[in-house]
């Protein structure tokens, strides 16, 4: 994302913010822009050893900040919950969909055209609906775990 963007976007969260009653604080901004600056999902661990928000917040506070931000829908959780959630901010408009190990939990971007705009647009003419939109998440197993997994069964012979 260009700065430009960046700076669209976290002034639109913060006027949405501020309707609901929520506070700015410096680790929030600082927050929201280390997630907007790096564009993929993100662990909490990933984003409390981030250093500009080190200085400013500990992780409890990182993880606090961000069920907020989930609870107001402007950061998607993803991933397997119990395990390795990550964390992407919502952009208006703009959307991946993911596939997730269900063994390691690791989680990729779905590289191909999302199939499902044709689905929404039927979905908006068939019901009034507007501004249809989706989250998707695809589980599998990716192949570091399916080849480690291989090789531990040919080991064995039972
Ligand atoms: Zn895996
Ligand atoms: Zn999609």
């Amino acid at each position: 994302m260009k700065k430009i963007e960046i700076d669209g976007l976290l002034e639109g969260i913060a006027r949405r913010l501020r309707s609901r009653g929520l506070r700015r604080t410096r680790a929030l901004d600082l927050l929201l822009r280390e997630m907007a600056d790096c564009e993929h999902p993100v662990t909490i661990q990933e984003l409390a050893q981030c250093p500009a928000l080190c200085e400013q917040c500990d992780p409890a506070t990182v993880y606090r900040l961000l069920m907020k931000l989930e609870e107001h829908g402007m950061v998607r959780r993803l991933g397997l919950h119990d395990r390795a959630a990550y964390f992407i901010l919502v952009v208006p408009g703009r959307h991946h969909d993911y596939l997730v190990c269900t063994g390691c939990g690791r989680i990729e971007e779905v590289d191909m055209e999302c199939p499902v705009r044709s689905l929404e647009q039927k979905l908006e003419k068939a019901s009034g609906f507007r501004h249809v939109y989706h989250e998707l998440e695809f589980f599998g197993i990716c192949p570091g775990c399916h080849d480690g997994r291989e090789r531990h069964g040919s080991a064995h012979c039972c």
